[in-house]
């Protein structure tokens, strides 16, 4: 962020973007800050003191016109722009950020909804704004993170905060208050705000299903996205897998030059496993191979299946003579006897082509390599390990 910030006053002083855009977006990131997270939370509170900045102009052009007299106008807009610059200051000098709330939602929420009431018993010219008012406060707290608990008790409060506004003001004043228009706006207000607040509710609860169906939604991709990197029989990654793991090793080896080798492992005479024993011996056959492969090879190691009975172990940080020793070592120990029970028993074996990785190289050219080389151990007798 602070890098696109200096490449913006760079562009800007050469003249490739405009002067007022630039001065506005220095301006933005100077008030609301770098972090994603906390900008939103004060753009969210610079709306509603935009909404507090509109109320004070109206409560300023009432006073002017003498429907309310100055030290009421006043008080409610003091009340009103020292909540808003409290919240703001509060937030952007992370002063909440350790809190559950750090958006201050909920005293946001409630400090709207006393300035609408004090604005209610303060300037009873403007009391027909209250109803549309207490609504978007409440609009606030549905489109905020409050639980709909939280939402509900908002419009409690309201309509609690309301009742009590009218009887200060009726208690106050019993003779120049209007009292069938009072009950008229307390009904409203009693008959609004519980049913916005239901509404808030349900909405709350579509959106945490929704938020939940995000998650497993983001699970199931996760799944999704594991289950296309394996091979359903044996569990090892896949052929795509592998191709990503060897080129993530290739553009390391041309950083660091740091070694590694490429094996192609292929199961000798499987054709006639499967024709002699059935397919589900060759089957087991693969499952046995794969897993003394994974048996012998851990991470940083990779094994794949490949393809057939074919597959492909990576050995990163490896040079081709450890390579060669490991692979070895690990064909001597894999034991496998098919047959017996009246049958010719039959060991199973396998041929390994396996290359190290030289400057210059392409996937293809790497993969080719270990290739001749399998076809070498096939000619030279196959069960060995070849090298090119
Ligand atoms: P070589 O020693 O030269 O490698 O001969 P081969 O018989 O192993 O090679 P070939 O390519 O002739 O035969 C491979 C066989 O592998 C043919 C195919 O039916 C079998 N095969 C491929 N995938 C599977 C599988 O998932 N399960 C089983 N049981 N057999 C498979
Ligand atoms: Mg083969
Ligand atoms: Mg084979």
């Amino acid at each position: 962020m602070q890098a696109s910030l200096a490449w913006l006053i760079f562009f800007g002083h050469r003249g490739a973007l405009s002067p007022t855009f630039v001065s506005f977006t220095i301006l933005m990131v100077s008030v609301l800050g770098f972090d994603p997270p906390q900008r939103l939370r004060l753009q969210r509170t610079l709306i509603a003191g935009l909404i507090y900045l509109a109320s004070c102009m109206a409560i300023a052009l009432g006073m002017a016109e003498g429907l309310t007299t100055v030290s009421a106008g006043v008080a409610v807009m003091a009340y009103e722009l020292a909540g808003f610059l409290t919240f703001f200051i509060a937030i952007r000098f992370g002063l909440t950020r350790r809190l559950d709330d750090p958006a201050l939602t909920l005293p946001q929420v409630l400090h709207g909804l006393g300035a609408i009431v004090l604005a209610y018993l303060l300037i009873p010219a403007g009391r027909n704004l209250t109803l549309p008012l207490l609504s978007l406060a409440l609009t606030f707290a549905l489109l905020s993170k409050l639980t709909p608990r939280q939402t509900t008790y908002c419009g409690l409060a309201a309509a609690a905060m309301l009742v009590v506004a009218f009887m200060a003001s009726y208690l106050g004043r019993p003779d120049t208050a209007d009292v069938a228009q009072e009950a008229i706006n307390l009904i409203m207000a009693a008959l609004t705000l519980p049913v916005f607040s239901s509404v808030a509710r349900q909405v709350k609860e579509w959106r945490e299903k929704l938020d939940e169906q995000k998650v497993q939604l983001h699970k199931l991709i996760g799944d999704l996205r594991e289950l296309a990197a394996r091979d359903e029989l044996t569990g090892l990654v896949n052929r795509r897998a592998m191709n990503t793991a060897v080129l993530e090793e290739l553009m390391r080896f041309k950083r660091h030059q740091r070694p590694f080798c490429l094996a192609i492992l292929d199961i000798d005479n499987f054709k006639r496993i499967n024709d002699q024993f059935g397919h589900h011996a060759g089957d087991a056959v693969l499952l046995a191979l794969a897993k003394h492969l994974t048996q012998h090879f851990a991470m940083p190691d990779h094994v794949a299946r490949w393809g057939g009975e074919e597959f492909v172990i990576l050995l990163p940080e490896c040079a081709l003579d450890d390579a060669i020793r490991m692979l070895d070592a690990m064909r001597a120990q894999f034991i496998h006897v098919i047959g017996g029970d009246g049958e010719p028993a039959c060991g199973v074996t396998f041929s390994t082509g396996v290359t190290q990785a030289c400057p210059g190289d392409l996937l293809t050219h790497i993969l080719e390599r270990a290739d001749v080389a399998l076809y070498q151990a096939k000619r030279r007798g196959k069960n060995q390990v070849v090298s090119a």
